[in-house]
């Protein structure tokens, strides 16, 4: 270690270092850094979400930061095929997945800025620098790239009392780096108690003696301080709890107290994370490190939530129908609404997943598919890859009457079925997938035309929704005007809209203007979609409605 890294790592020196801040009125922002080691998809996105409604439970009001460091702007270009699901704040930020989890735990919308990637920062430097804002100067990582990392975290937070702020990746990757060194940076201004450092690490069990191996964790806590950061917990990611032994093994090359070390072990749903955390005096032990009061945790609410979803039956089986199925991240959001809902109907659903590209490619026959299926939710999706065949599993789904759920894409494909096979509009399909249809049921919106970016340009975020009477939408919601969160370039094309009505389809929501049909279902069925993402904003203690309803209706 250089001597200058050992002498920033010594206690007497982060003290003289210490409160630096003016304060000027404004609310004292205390940050939580979350650092991954090892591997990613360790579930560092979860114990962020858990500090985060640690905190908020502890009465602090607290928002989350998801750093993806990344050259990509936003997620809007990304298959969810690497990177899992794409989700959409209410502002119409097109953000990481972990997003989802952060506004699932604390209850609470974040917005597209909570989102910070190396694509966004970059861009808005580039950009200073075309305008002539450095003035002359040759614009460097540092200062420039990390001043601009520091004020997006900085903005963000600046309204609440504390930030948790994850750094996606693991600590050794290079594209990582400026964010770490930003985040360094950040401990030295802020003081002492300004920042804290949460590094999540695997311990991986040798599988011949079941023994938990420390030294993964111990190289990654090495790499984190060669850049100048020692962490103020360490929690140890494993399939079983932390032994004592791997502790104190963890807690020594750590240089840490041993009640500085977690243990976060596999849990049955990711929602009893924070109670797992809680259970070992984590909150309060990281308020301490922040100079904060370690106040009990309020978390009665929360805690019943769980009890009763770890105690509910299994029920009815749901064929979950799209093309992205061998990653299921890819639809995050919907199997969790799914546990939400699952807990005011009184069962958990399993779930049987039909890859619709194998369906196309009649590797297997739709009838054969859907058996053994109570209902199915027709998942969202783009392009033409897996059109036809989910178009044959709608199609198998109405014929049998089972209850069948679209979102968005998966309505707009529910459409093309009803238009071919009940409205004999032969050929009928979306624009998306088939360009010269001669009848394009589902085509490009209005306000799309002349779009020329892929990336960011859809019609995007929470919009007001029109619920029409005495629909099944209307049985969901009991009310008319809904904000519901969209993601869509295509929509149900309302010049075909009388003769799909003759066929039995109906309009169950409009947008604002009674432009854009933002819910359909067919007469007499179980068969309905709509263009939007209810499940964006499905919490634990507050499920969305057109999840519930559709559960409710496995069970008539
Ligand atoms: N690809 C469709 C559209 O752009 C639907 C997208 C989706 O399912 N989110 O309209």
């Amino acid at each position: 270690m250089l001597e200058a890294e050992r002498l920033l790592n010594c206690t007497a020196v982060r003290l003289l270092l210490t409160p630096r801040r003016k304060t000027g009125g404004l609310k004292l922002t205390k940050y939580v850094f979350v650092t991954g080691g090892v591997l990613s998809s360790l579930g560092k996105g979860i114990v962020t979400a858990s500090t985060a409604l640690l905190f908020k439970s502890m009465g602090y009001s607290v928002t989350a930061v998801k750093i993806d460091p990344y050259v990509n702007v936003d997620a809007s270009t990304m298959n969810p095929y690497a990177h899992g699901e794409v989700f959409v704040t209410e502002d119409g930020g097109e953000t990481d997945l972990d997003l989802g989890h952060y506004e699932r735990f604390l209850h609470q919308n974040l917005t597209k800025n909570n989102n910070i990637t190396t694509g966004k920062v970059y861009l808005s430097v580039i950009e200073k620098e075309r305008r002539g804002e450095y003035l002359g100067q040759t614009v460097q990582i540092i200062p420039h790239v990390t001043d601009e990392i520091k004020s997006m975290i900085r903005e963000v937070s600046k309204d609440f009392d504390v930030a948790i702020v994850e750094i996606g990746g693991t600590v050794g990757d290079i594209e990582g780096l400026p964010f770490l060194e930003a985040a360094r940076q950040m401990w030295v201004e802020e003081g002492r108690r300004g920042v804290a450092f949460v590094h999540v690490a695997l311990v991986p069990v040798l599988s011949t003696t079941g023994e938990q191996k420390t030294k993964p964790l111990q190289h990654s806590v090495q790499e984190l301080r060669r850049i100048g950061i020692q962490p103020d917990v360490v929690i140890a990611r494993s399939t079983k709890p932390l032994e004592p032994e791997a502790r104190r093994k963890v807690a020594l090359y750590s240089s840490l107290p041993e009640e500085a070390v977690f243990s976060d072990p596999d849990v049955g749903f990711v929602y009893e994370v924070p109670l797992v955390l809680n259970d070992q005096g984590y909150p309060s032990y990281l308020a301490r490190v922040l100079g904060l009061e370690a106040r009990r945790p309020e978390l009665g609410a929360w805690k019943e939530f769980v009890e009763k979803l770890k105690g509910l039956p299994e029920g009815p089986t749901i064929a979950m129908v799209g093309k992205y199925t061998k990653l299921k991240d890819s639809y995050i959001s919907i199997i969790e609404a799914l546990k939400h809902s699952a807990v005011k109907a009184g069962f958990r659903p399993k779930l049987k997943w039909i890859e619709v590209t194998d369906v196309e490619r009649e590797k297997l026959r739709a009838e054969e598919a859907v058996e053994g299926a109570d209902g199915a939710i027709v998942l969202p999706g783009f392009g033409e890859r897996g059109a036809e065949g989910k178009i044959r599993v709608i199609k198998a789904l109405r014929e049998q009457g089972k209850p069948a759920l679209g979102i968005c894409y998966g309505m707009q494909m529910m459409v093309v079925e009803v238009a071919r096979h009940l409205a004999g509009l032969e050929g009928a399909h979306s624009e998306e997938v088939d360009p010269s249809t001669p009848h394009p049921v589902v085509a490009l919106l209005e306000e799309q035309k002349g779009v020329e970016y892929v990336g960011g340009t859809l019609r995007l975020g929470a919009k007001t929704v029109r619920i029409v009477r005495g629909t099944k939408l209307w049985e969901a919601y009991g009310r008319e005007v809904v904000r519901e969160r969209h993601r869509h370039r295509y929509d149900v094309n309302p010049k075909y809209l009388d003769v799909l009505e003759k066929a039995g389809l109906r309009v169950s929501a409009w947008d604002e203007e009674g432009r854009v049909p933002e819910g359909v279902e067919l007469k007499g069925q179980e068969f309905w979609g709509v263009q939007y993402h209810p499940e964006y904003k499905s919490r634990p203690l507050e499920p969305a409605p057109v999840y519930t309803r559709f559960l409710r209706s496995l069970r008539r």
